[in-house]
């Protein structure tokens, strides 16, 4: 991860939220209620940019796993857009995705909460194709 680059994109988004409170700041205390809105929402909104901008720079690297299900190998797949809601909106992320044959399952490791993500049961096309040209024989 190139934390200089993750560090420039941070100070952009943080610069728009800096200008856009100093930009929309009452002069009188008694603008306090527009004044709290204010700040809360951008920096409301920031939260979400900043993941997402994170989500830019950080590599998916997790490897090839096992399947969840049955242990067995699993293929890559390629990547699959995601949107992920968090608690500041809305994310994209990019992830890696692996196929079960036995299964017939799909799992992505990564941007998962807490128990590392789960089988999904979707069919292999899933609307991305088949990764690489077809079914593979392992
Ligand atoms: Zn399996």
């Amino acid at each position: 991860m190139d934390r200089q680059k993750l560090d420039q994109q941070l100070r952009c988004i943080l610069d728009q939220v800096r200008e856009r409170i100093v930009e929309g700041a009452g002069p009188s205390l008694q603008s306090m209620y527009d004044m709290e809105e204010l700040v809360y929402g951008e920096l409301n909104r920031s939260k979400a940019q900043v993941l997402q901008a994170w989500c830019r720079e950080a590599g998916d690297d997790s490897g090839r796993p096992a399947c969840p299900h049955c242990g067995g190998a699993m293929r890559h797949k390629g990547y699959r857009k995601r949107t992920v809601v968090c608690q500041g909106g809305q994310v994209e992320l990019d992830r890696a995705r692996w196929w079960c044959d036995a299964c017939k399952a799909s799992f992505s490791p990564s941007g998962q909460r807490g128990d590392g993500g789960g089988l999904s049961g979707d069919s292999e096309g899933g609307g991305d194709g088949p990764g690489g040209g077809g079914p593979a024989a392992l």
